[in-house]
C-alpha cells in the first residue's frame, strides 16, 4: 500500500517510477503522466509517446519540433 504523489489516493496496486535519482509513486498511469510526462514545447500537450527532444525541449512530434526549431529539427524523424 502506497500513496499516490499526485492525488493522494492509497492503492494496493500503486507503482513507482524511477527517474534519475528520484522515485515517484502513483496509483494510475493518468496520475503518472500528469507528474512525469514532459509537455510539448509547441502545442502544450503531454508527451506520452517517444516524442522528440530538440535543444533540451520536448515535442510531441517532429511537426511541432520543426515549427519551433526549424533548422535544428529539419532532419528529425517522426516516431509517431
Ligand atoms: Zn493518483
Ligand atoms: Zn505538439
Amino acid at each position: 500500500m502506497a500513496t499516490c504523489d499526485v492525488c493522494g489516493n492509497e492503492y494496493v496496486k500503486s507503482f513507482e517510477i524511477h527517474i534519475e535519482n528520484s522515485v515517484h509513486t502513483f496509483d494510475s498511469l493518468e496520475c503518472a503522466i500528469q507528474r512525469v510526462a514532459p509537455t510539448c514545447g509547441n502545442c502544450g500537450c503531454r508527451v506520452v509517446g517517444h516524442g522528440v527532444e530538440v535543444g533540451g525541449a520536448f515535442y510531441c512530434c517532429a511537426h511541432c519540433a520543426r515549427i519551433v526549431e526549424p533548422r535544428v529539427a529539419a532532419r528529425v524523424a517522426d516516431h509517431a
